[in-house]
């Protein structure tokens, strides 16, 4: 796979060499079992994939070339290059300015932009719409398009489902920029849905048996369809797509529950010609990320610490998945960790940043999972095993720990 040229700060002294370290040692990632790191009186448990992926690597060559090729230039991100709020605030400070912000609202007018301005397409990509728009004040907005590969992926997938006359289904977070940019591409070449979960496509599946009516269908998907959708006649051939960063198995059974839908209604016979198997549209990184995690929660923890940007679609799947199983803090930064005793940690389900006492169990040694997700940099998750690892004075230190994880056979890089 393609190298990147990320600046250094990103990476980090323990994570990325342990991370760098598993890549040599399983290039064709055959185990996802998470790296022990003993400290004595508290064990990390280290995943075996997670932080920076291909289009996160990407999107950030591509934004600090765009700002080393142009000094003296005005440059606007049409929104937040990614979910972190680190890498957004480094840009920030370096000059850029956000546009719009991740729900679509106009930060700055359009008004203010001239041919001679620099605009960045984040890595979720953007609308067609917004594409024009920057057209339009003739600026390319190609020239550091910073749109992943895998998000493009999903849009030729729709596009071919439309040409095939198949309606596309998007499993998505409406508001997600990646799904506003990837409905307005599908809706292109074929009517396009957006659902958000499986009991949304049990609700779909009603409407296509005729147990709910239309007029039901346009108030529940208000907003979800695209224009002149007609649910008696957009709904007897489908195909599921899905927002790269979903939880994997949640599309699964999507697609399962839909397919079973359209099998009762149009019968095993003629399945084909109703329901096209797309596969799951997630990318790689989701896909090893969530893997990774289920290795994580083979081991007997007693916590877990769950590092990225609250917006960040990737990084809360993470978190579900560890929160069904164990006691698990979402943090943004190592500042979060207030105290040996303290975090300040976010409330996922309501939103909102909680501080919680005595978040780290009393006992000798203590078990901790760390993970982030994909828009992470290892220096921050760095800096949260290091700020943990200050409250255990009688914990080895990070060179004896990292020492004896080399002379073991684990490859150095
Ligand atoms: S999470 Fe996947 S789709 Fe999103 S930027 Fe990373 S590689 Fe691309």
């Amino acid at each position: 796979m393609k190298t990147f040229d990320i600046p250094l700060f990103y990476k980090s002294p323990v994570i990325s060499r342990i991370k760098n370290s598993r890549k040599l040692n399983d290039p064709r990632k055959t185990d996802y079992s998470p790296t022990e790191l003993d400290f004595g009186s508290v064990i990390f448990y280290i995943a075996r994939h997670f932080g920076f992926c291909y289009g996160v690597e990407n999107a950030i060559e591509i934004s600090y070339k765009a700002l080393e090729e142009n000094p003296g230039k005005r440059i606007f991100l049409l929104s937040e290059m990614i979910h972190n709020p680190d890498v957004n605030n480094d840009l920030v400070e370096r000059g850029v300015k956000f546009l719009m912000d991740t729900s679509g609202k106009q930060l700055i007018d359009w008004n203010i932009l001239t041919s001679d301005d620099i605009v960045i397409v984040p890595a979720f990509g953007t609308t067609l719409e917004i594409e024009k728009q920057i057209n339009q004040k003739s600026i390319d907005p190609l020239k550091y398009n910073t749109t992943c590969p895998f998000v493009e992926k999903v849009w030729n997938r729709a596009d071919s489902l439309g040409k095939n006359g198949f309606t596309v289904i998007v499993h998505g977070k409406y508001k997600h920029e990646e799904t506003r940019a990837t409905f307005s591409h599908s809706k292109e070449s074929s009517p396009t849905l957006i659902i958000r979960d499986i009991s949304e496509a049990v609700t779909l599946g009603d409407i296509i048996l005729g147990k709910k009516n239309s007029s039901e269908f346009y108030k529940i998907f208000s907003d979800r369809y695209s224009a002149g959708f007609d649910p008696s006649r957009d709904l007897n051939s489908i195909g599921v797509v899905n927002q790269t960063t979903m939880l994997a198995t949640e599309t699964q059974s999507i697609a399962d529950y839909l397919y079973d839908v359209m099998t009762e209604k149009f019968s095993l016979e003629n399945i084909r010609e109703h329901f096209s198997d797309t596969r799951d549209t997630l990318c790689y990184a989701t896909h090893d990320n969530q893997k990774a995690t289920y290795g994580l929660l083979e081991k007997k923890a007693d916590m877990a610490l769950v590092v990225g940007g609250y917006n960040s679609s990737n990084t809360s799947h993470i978190y579900e998945l560890c929160e069904e199983k164990l006691p698990t803090y979402f943090i943004s930064t190592a500042d979060k960790i207030l105290s040996k005793i303290a975090i300040s940690h976010f409330d996922f389900y309501n939103q909102k940043e909680l501080t919680t006492s005595n978040f780290i169990p009393q006992k000798n040694p203590v078990k901790i999972i760390l993970t982030s997700g994909a828009s992470c940099p290892d220096s921050i998750v760095d800096e949260v095993l290091q700020k943990i690892l200050s409250y255990f004075e009688d914990a080895k230190s990070i060179d004896d720990v990292m020492n004896e994880y080399f002379s073991t056979g684990n490859k150095l890089n």
